[in-house]
C-alpha cells in the first residue's frame, strides 16, 4: 500500500524511509492541467519577473547516459548514498529505470557560467525526468554578495509555478524566521536548493537527481562564495557535508561544520527544513537559535573586514 500524504509527511519528519508513492497516484498539490501555466510572481522584495516554461526535450547529440550518480566524486571523500531495493512484495509498481542524460555541452558551460547565465542553462537542461514535468526551473533568491547562503531541498508547487525558491508556505515561515533575527532574503541571505526542478508529486529528491543538478549547485556556491552556509534539512546536508552523512538534524544543530568549497572551509550550520517546522511548530524556537548561531559565526568570519 502506498502511504497517504499525511503518513508520508510523518515518515519524512521522523527520518523513516524509503517512501513509496504510486506514479499513477494523483498529487493533491499539483494544479489541474489548465492551471499549470506560468503566472506572475508574487510581489516579493527580491522577486524578479516570471521565467517562461522551457520544456521541449531535445535528445542532445553525444549526451552521456548514466544510471548512477555521475557527480558523486565531486565531494571529496563522499560515497554516493544508495537506496536499498525494497522486497518485491512491498513495491507498489516496478520502478522505471531512472536514466540521467547529462549534456556535456551544458555541463561544460555551467562550469564557467556567470550568475545570470545559469538560469538559461538550467532551462536547457533535460538531464532527468524532472524536466518533463516542471513549469519553471528554480535557481535562486539573492545573488553574489549575500554573505549567508541558505540551501534547501527542492522547489515545491508554488516555487515551480513562480520560478523562485521558498515562495510558498514554508517560504513565508522562512521569511518570518529570518526577520526575527534581522536577516533579509536578497540582502544578507541568498537562498538556493539542491534541486533546480520540482520532483513530481513533491517526492524526495533521488540521489541521481541531486547528482544531475550538482554542477548547478556547485557553480552557484562558487559564485556566491558564502561566508556562512545554512543547510536546511537532510538533503542539503547530504549534498554538501562530507561524511558523516546526516545522523539527525537534531544531533547536528548548534555545531560549526566546515564545508569544503573551492579551496576554502566554509562555516556551516545545520538546521531544520521549514516544511518540518510547519508540521512541528515547537521546533521553530530551535531554528531561531540556529539562525542566531549562524549570525554569530558570520560576525566572527567578518571580524576585521
Ligand atoms: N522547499 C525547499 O526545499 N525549497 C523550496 O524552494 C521550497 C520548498
Amino acid at each position: 500500500m502506498p502511504l497517504s500524504r499525511e503518513q508520508s509527511e510523518i515518515w519524512e519528519a521522523m527520518g523513516i524511509g524509503p517512501q513509496w508513492i504510486l506514479r499513477s497516484a494523483e498529487d493533491p498539490l499539483l494544479p489541474a492541467p489548465a492551471a499549470r501555466q506560468p503566472r506572475p510572481a508574487a510581489q516579493g522584495t527580491a522577486a524578479p519577473a516570471v521565467q517562461p516554461r522551457v520544456n521541449a526535450r531535445p535528445a542532445p547529440a553525444g549526451a552521456g547516459q548514466v544510471r548512477t550518480a555521475p557527480a558523486a566524486a565531486a565531494i571529496p571523500g563522499r560515497v554516493m548514498p544508495r537506496r536499498s531495493a525494497p522486497a518485491a512484495s512491498m513495491a507498489p509498481a516496478a520502478p522505471e529505470p531512472h536514466v540521467i542524460r547529462i549534456d556535456p555541452e551544458i555541463a561544460g558551460a555551467v562550469a564557467g557560467a556567470s550568475w545570470e547565465e545559469l538560469k538559461a542553462l538550467a532551462d536547457r537542461c533535460h538531464a532527468c525526468q524532472m524536466a518533463d514535468s516542471r513549469v519553471n526551473t528554480v535557481l535562486a533568491a539573492g545573488a553574489p554578495g549575500c554573505p549567508i547562503v541558505i540551501v534547501g531541498e527542492a522547489p515545491g508547487r508554488d516555487e515551480d509555478l513562480q520560478g523562485f525558491p521558498f515562495v510558498g508556505k514554508s517560504g513565508q515561515l522562512l521569511d518570518n524566521i529570518l526577520s526575527a533575527v534581522n536577516l533579509r532574503r536578497g540582502r544578507e541571505v541568498a537562498i538556493i536548493n539542491v534541486l533546480k526542478c520540482r520532483p513530481p508529486f513533491n517526492r524526495d529528491p533521488k540521489p541521481e537527481e541531486a547528482a544531475a543538478c550538482r554542477a548547478f549547485l556547485m557553480r552557484q556556491l562558487e559564485l556566491l562564495a558564502p561566508k556562512v552556509l545554512i543547510l536546511m534539512g537532510r538533503h542539503a546536508v547530504n549534498a554538501l557535508l562530507p561524511d558523516p552523512a546526516v545522523k539527525s538534524i537534531e544531533a547536528m544543530r548548534e555545531q560549526r561544520f566546515a564545508c569544503p568549497l573551492f579551496g576554502r572551509e566554509v562555516s556551516t550550520v545545520v538546521t531544520y527544513h521549514p516544511s518540518y517546522l510547519l508540521r512541528n511548530p515547537v521546533a521553530k524556537e530551535k531554528s531561531w537559535h540556529d539562525l542566531l548561531f549562524a549570525k554569530k559565526l558570520l560576525a566572527s568570519e567578518t571580524k576585521g573586514d
